[in-house]
């Protein structure tokens, strides 16, 4: 890659942010696609959020990711939002047009292209964790017309509140399970771990009993370092069909750099260069 006067520049913005793999899987497809462009990250200090994102509309950046803790504060200095960043209050992706700040969320669409072609509205899904990625997933999940949709979560009152986040938007059969103690549930047709549990670096391990886990069932784990959590291997000697973080981290970036070029980028490049990477 060769950085020129007429280089192109996008970014991840966040704090901290060194453990990004976004500039791994962007600088692949500008390359790939012979783009003029390079994407880099960049670390900022909460007190200068507001005179950054502002600022952007004076410079000739590409556009911006924001990861955390940034997707909800970003919001008060864009002009507008997409319908899932409306939605969800989170902004991952910024497009600078027009003198404009737009915000996107394309974590919506990242999960709900890791069950592309499988028809969703006769099935269950269960889904560990109540945060900031549960709620994209979920509201996909609902979104995709899901039959019926239990969530867990250590802090209870976390679950309340994204069931009624839920509730208030779809009419979809949502139930809350405590912590724990999964086994009052039929086993699921998918389930989603969307906490940090089973992570390097965190540590733990989603402990399901296994006749939760059916054949054939579709089993996502958002972590994706390392590629292979003891959940997902247990998940895959029982039979599941599994995928890890990955797909839907490609997915979401793939759909960024299409809002910022207006190319689609090459998926597959982009998922071996993150797999490489880690
Ligand atoms: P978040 O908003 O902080 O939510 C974290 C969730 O995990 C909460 O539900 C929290 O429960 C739960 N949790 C954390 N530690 C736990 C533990 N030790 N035991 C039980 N529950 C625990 O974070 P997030 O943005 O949702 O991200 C969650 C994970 O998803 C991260 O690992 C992130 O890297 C991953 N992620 C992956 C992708 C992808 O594209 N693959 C995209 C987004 C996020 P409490 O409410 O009880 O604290």
């Amino acid at each position: 890659m060769r950085i020129r006067g007429t280089t192109k520049v996008a970014m991840v913005i966040g704090h901290p942010i060194t453990h990004t793999l976004s500039p791994v899987m962007h600088n692949v497809a500008f390359k790939a696609l012979g783009l003029d462009g390079c994407y880099i990250a960049l670390d900022i200090d909460p007190k200068g959020l507001g005179d950054f994102i502002k600022g952007l509309k004076a410079t000739n950046i590409l556009g911006v990711n924001v990861t955390i803790p940034y997707k909800e504060m970003v919001i008060e200095y864009l002009d507008e939002l997409s319908e899932e960043a409306k939605v969800l209050n989170t902004v991952n992706t910024i497009k600078i047009a027009d003198e404009k700040l737009i915000g996107y969320n394309t974590d919506v669409f990242g999960f709900e292209r890791c069950l592309e072609g499988i028809d969703i509205s006769k099935r269950s899904a269960f889904v560990i964790g109540a945060g900031g990625a549960s709620k994209a997933v979920t509201y996909a999940l609902c979104r995709l017309n899901i039959n019926r949709l239990y969530i867990t979560n250590r802090t209870e009152e976390r679950t309340q509140s994204l069931i009624g986040f839920l509730n208030s938007l779809f009419r979809r059969n949502v139930q809350s399970i405590p912590f724990g103690q999964w086994n009052i549930i039929e086993a699921p047709d998918i389930i989603v771990n969307t906490t940090p549990i089973g992570m390097k670096g965190i540590g733990g391990e989603i402990e399901i009993p296994s006749h939760m886990i059916k054949r054939d069932a579709i089993v996502i784990d958002l972590v994706y370092n390392p590629p292979k959590t003891t959940f997902l291997e247990v998940a895959e000697r029982l039979g599941a069909r599994i995928q890890n973080g990955i797909k839907m981290l490609v997915y979401q970036g793939a759909a960024s750099f299409k809002i910022w070029t207006g190319i689609d980028p090459p998926i597959e490049e982009m998922e071996k260069a993150v797999q490489e990477y880690l």
